[in-house]
This record gives C-alpha cells, sequence and structure tokens, in this order.
C-alpha cells in the first residue's frame, strides 16, 4: 500500500475513538512501529540495524514510496497520518499505521532523523527532531525511500534505562524481526545487531523465508495450507508436520491482513488440530497469515495493534481444524536423516531362516493392494521382525508400526461409538483402594463408554464398555495408565486392546489392519503422538545408497 495522501492532523473526535496508549515503550516497539511504516509505504527491501538492543540505536531503511517534502514539518506532530482521515475509514483500515502516534512518541523519548525523497520528488528532505525539541528540514539529495534513525532512546528518562538488559531486548527484537519477516515473505528483510547480520530474507516467498530463519532441513516437514475459503476469509500458510515440534507456542506465527497479531480463536483451532498428533506439551511450528474483509477484524482493541479480533471466528476456527486435521492425516513420517539406518541383517527373521537354508515363504504376500483412504495406494509386501507391514506406494516405501497402526484405528472407533450395553451385567470384585481410583476418574470413564454401579461391598456391576473391550479390561486400564481425561482414558485403553508387537500376521491379516488404518483420518501418527508410518521416500534412499 503506497501512501499518496498528504499527512493530515486527525480530528479531536477520530482521536477519542482510537485505542489510545503509551506507543514507545521498549525498543522492540519502536522497531515494530518503523518497519510498520516502511511496509506501509510498499517498501520491498528493509534493513534494519540496532546497537545495544537498540537503546544506543535503531536505523530502518526501505525502499517505499518516500514523504513529500511538504508534509515533512508535520511528520512528527501527534495525530498526523497520511493513512486515516474520517470515522468510516477507520472500520476500512487497511495499512498497518492509522493513528500518527509512533514518530511523535519515537522523537518524544529519542533523537530521531529522517531522511527521505518521495519517488515523485527531484529532492528528499532531512527531518530532525530530538526528545520533544523543535523539528528541523532541509533538503537533500538521495534516493527515493525512508531512513528513520533513532539514538539514544529513553536517555532522558533514567527510569526507563534503569535494569533494562540490551541483550534480551535485542532477542526479543530478532525474534520480532523473525516473524514480520515469515508475515511479509514478499519483503527482504535484514537485520543486524551490533554490525553482525543475524536474520536475512531475499523476499522470494514464505518457504524461502522459513528456510532462512529456521535452516533448509526442516523445509520437507512443512506443509503448505491453503488457500482455505472459510466464510468469506482466506487462509495460507505452512504448518509443521507430525515430526516437527518444539517445547513453546513461539513457533505459531499468525497475521490478519498482513498485520502480525495475535488471534486467541485461530490459535487454539490449530493447536487442537495437533492435539493427539504430537507429544504432550509439544506445539507445532506454523505461519498462518489470514485475509479477511476489513470490517470483519478490529484492529483497534490494542495500543501496539499487536491483537485483532476476528469477528464471528467461529466457523473460520472449525474449518480451520478441520483442515489441518486432513492435511496431517494426509502426511507420512519421514525418518530424519540423522537417525541411522543401520539394520542387523541378523535380526530380521526372514533373512535368519534364509541363512540357515529354511524358505522364506512369500505366499500371498505383495498380492494386496489397499486403494482407497487416507495414506496413498499401497501394496502389502510383507512383515517384517513380527512387527511391521511394510508396504509399496507411490510416495516411498512404508513402514508401519503394527500396534500403533492397530491403536489408532481402536482409538477411532472409541471416539466415534457410544458405548455398547452388555448382554448381560457383569460382576467385578474389586479391593477397595481400586474402587476408590474408579470412583476418581468415574465421569471421564463414563466419557469413555463404560458404565457400572456399586454392588454392594467390594463388588461392581458394569453394564456397558467400549467398543471391542470387555469388562475385565477396565481395571488394568484405570491402573495401568492412571489416567487423566477422557481422551487419554480413550487412548490407554486403545493401547491395552491393540496387537502386540512381535506378534506374526498373516497377509489377510495385515493386509485388513493396512485398510482399516487408512480408513481412519489420522493414520500416520498414534493417539500418543509417535508414529505410525515411516516413509523410506525415493530421495532418502537415493541419497543414502548414493545412486545419484
Ligand atoms: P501512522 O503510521 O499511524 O500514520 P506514524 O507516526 O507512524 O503514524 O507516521 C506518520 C506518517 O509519516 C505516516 O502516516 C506516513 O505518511 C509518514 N511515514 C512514516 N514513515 C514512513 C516511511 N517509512 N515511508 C513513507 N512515509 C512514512
Ligand atoms: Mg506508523
Amino acid at each position: 500500500v503506497t501512501t499518496t495522501q498528504a499527512i493530515r492532523v486527525l480530528p479531536d473526535a477520530l482521536v477519542a475513538r482510537i485505542a489510545a496508549g503509551e506507543v514507545i515503550t521498549r525498543p522492540r516497539a519502536a522497531v515494530k512501529e518503523l518497519v510498520d511504516n516502511a511496509i506501509d509505504a510498499g517498501a520491498t527491501r528493509i534493513d534494519i540495524a540496532i546497537q545495544a538492543g537498540g537503546y544506543d540505536l535503531i536505523a530502518v531503511h526501505d525502499d517505499g514510496s518516500g514523504i513529500r517534502s511538504n508534509d515533512a514539518p508535520v511528520v512528527f506532530t501527534r495525530h498526523a497520518t497520511s493513512k486515516l482521515t474520517s470515522l468510516d475509514a477507520l472500520t476500512q483500515v487497511r495499512t498497518l499505521g492509522f493513528r500518527g502516534e509512533a514518530l511523535a512518541s519515537l522523537a518524544a523519548v529519542a533523537d530521531v532523523e529522517i531522511r527521505s525523497r518521495h519517488r515523485d520528488e527531484a529532492l528528499g528532505t532531512r527531518i530532525g527532531c530530538a526528545f520533544g525539541g523543535s523539528v528541523e528540514s532541509s533538503p537533500i539529495a538521495r534516493q527515493s525511500g525512508t531512513s528513520v534513525v533513532a539514538r539514544d532512546i529513553f536517555a532522558r528518562y533514567p527510569v526507563r534505562r534503569n535494569g533494562v538488559d540490551p541483550a534480551a531486548e535485542g532477542r526479543a527484537i530478532r525474534r520480532l524481526v523473525g516473524h514480520l519477516a515469515l508475515t511479509n515473505p514478499g519483503i527482504a528483510l535484514c537485520l543486524s545487531t551490533d554490525g553482525r547480520t543475524v536474520l536475512q530474507t531475499d523476499g522470494r516467498g514464505l518457504r524461502a523465508a522459513f528456510a532462512a530463519l529456521n535452516g533448509s532441513e526442516s523445509l520437507p516437514y512443512m506443509l503448505d495450507v491453503g488457500p482455505l475459503l472459510a466464510d468469506g476469509v482466506n487462509v495460507t500458510g505452512i504448518v509443521s508436520g507430525p515430526a516437527v515440534h518444539r517445547g513453546n507456542r513461539d513457533g505459531l506465527v499468525l497475521s490478519v491482513n498482513g498485520r502480525l497479531c495475535g488471534a486467541p480463536d485461530l490459535q487454539r483451532a490449530v493447536e487442537r488440530a495437533y492435539v493427539d498428533v504430537l507429544p504432550r506439551q509439544r506445539y507445532p511450528q506454523a505461519v498462518l497469515m489470514v485475509d479477511a474483509p476489513p470490517e470483519r477484524v478490529d484492529v483497534n482493541v490494542h495500543p501496539a495493534k499487536e491483537r485483532v479480533v476476528i469477528h464471528e471466528a467461529r466457523a473460520l476456527a472449525t474449518a480451520l481444524e478441520r483442515d489441518l486435521r486432513a492435511l496431517l492425516g494426509r502426511t507420512t513420517h519421514l525418518i530424519a536423516e540423522k537417525r541411522s539406518l543401520a539394520l542387523q541383517a541378523a535380526d530380521l527373521p526372514g533373512l535368519r531362516l534364509a541363512e540357515s537354508g529354511g524358505q522364506y515363504a512369500t505366499g500371498e504376500w505383495g498380492a494386496r493392494i489397499v486403494e482407497v483412504g487416507s495414506l496413498p495406494r499401497l501394496r502389502v509386501v510383507g512383515q517384517v521382525e513380527d512387527t511391521l507391514i511394510v508396504c509399496e506406494s507411490e510416495v516411498g516405501t512404508l513402514l508401519i508400526d503394527q500396534h500403533r497402526a492397530h491403536e489408532r484405528v481402536i482409538f477411532e472407533r472409541l471416539m466415534a461409538q457410544e458405548s455398547v450395553p452388555l448382554p448381560e451385567a457383569c460382576l467385578l470384585a474389586l479391593p477397595s483402594a481400586t474402587l476408590a481410583l474408579l470412583d476418581a476418574r468415574h465421569d471421564d470413564l463414563h466419557d469413555a463408554g463404560w458404565r457400572w454401579q456399586e454392588f454392594g461391598a467390594g463388588q461392581l456391576l458394569v453394564s456397558a464398555c467400549p467398543a471391542g473391550l470387555e469388562p475385565d479390561d477396565l481395571l488394568p486400564i484405570a491402573e495401568r495408565f492412571a489416567a487423566e481425561t477422557a481422551h487419554s482414558i480413550i487412548a490407554a485403553s486403545a493401547c491395552h486392546a491393540a496387537i502386540r508387537k512381535r506378534r506374526p500376521l498373516t497377509p489377510e491379516a495385515a493386509a485388513e489392519l493396512v485398510s482399516a488404518l487408512t480408513a481412519t483420518p489420522t493414520p500416520t501418527t498414534c493417539p500418543h503422538g509417535q508414529p505410525i508410518v515411516l516413509n523410506l521416500d525415493r530421495a532418502f534412499l537415493e541419497r543414502q545408497f548414493g545412486w545419484r
């Protein structure tokens, strides 16, 4: 968005409607406002330099539209903006700034110099203002675009500089610029701190920006999202597959109409989509860019404009969660190349048999094709170690953990089905400690499909249980997992009922299991967040064998 309008001072009535607050509370806030201004000016390149966490210097250079020399006298005036003129316009805000406060606030707490040339004008202007003093301007020659340099921020406010940690502020600015680089992937952003380049993107799109920040090794694990159109809102971006996660929520980066911000409804939807795909207390990495009609978005709820409210976000959140689930369900785990694949040939029962002269019967193996479902078309080749089902597919050779596959199948069934009444209620005699445990877990077990009532001293009468389980399973499930929620009780039930490792399968059984697995929406990750399917993809084999 290039600013063609002149800068004007907002009328008082409009000022009163703008969420007010201290704009520049720390160097990070200044960097945010200056980069926002460069983006509003249509920059394709933004170079940021800071010294001492921004406390000594913040410099932001852009190649945007520039400032007209006529406007120079008012840039530092409070509520002077070229971006907003009327109250109506407040509901249609498309620019990042609209309050005309940032430069005024910055010039009140720092020594600020702007050098700018508007692209339609021959001469540029230097505008200076230090610590709320007078504004000076003079003509200069320079290329079109704008440079803002702020020095000695808070130098005249000892309270603000007391006890600050420039190194921590430097890290906060780096995190901020990283997030801005991800949500503005079309802009080449560069950050240097104390003379060292710490972050650089090339403006060639989201994947390139992500690789520049996180390393290109992580790229194959990032899945493309969207364009997802729901309820007039469009979402695009990338999210991590099940193999990539982190211990905090910093990896979830959101923008709404180009504005880096929090949107709690959508953040929760993303986390819900991953709830049984990632291990506990682990969070996905995601960059999601939301495009919504301006009248659906209220940016005027937070002084730093870092939180927005999307009106009626419920349908959008539901659609986003559903799409992410489907996307995650289609994703097989790639083998991380760091892990070695040193297979011990002697450990494979089939090879041992072959070595001792026995026949490695293939029988019907290989004849079975699993066509439809959430995984690609598969040919079930065989079973190894009595534990893994091997399948060939167009995306690569898949190794499927039979126990976890079964677990996923049972889990989905338990999640989908109501409890099944037993033809005849079953009486269980239990020690009192166990009864107390069951009592404490009563509501969760009820949600998971169990029904019982106390029947005299130390006895329970079980009248219904989840499909596929038996009354006797109640105890081991409750005890073994001491589960806290219905979700984990169901996961525990599935684990308990699933076929173990080291159980030979017939080709029929294996094909049946794989078919059932592909009928589930998330076949690649077990309810505990571990992989079910590993993909030895072609590129991986080529690299490992040196075929290329
Ligand atoms: P706001 O962004 O809310 O309008 P600011 O105080 O941040 O308020 O900026 C005031 C005005 O100065 C802007 O409206 C814009 O016209 C001009 N301006 C500031 N920075 C730049 C820049 N980098 N390029 C072009 N114009 C700018
Ligand atoms: Mg601004």
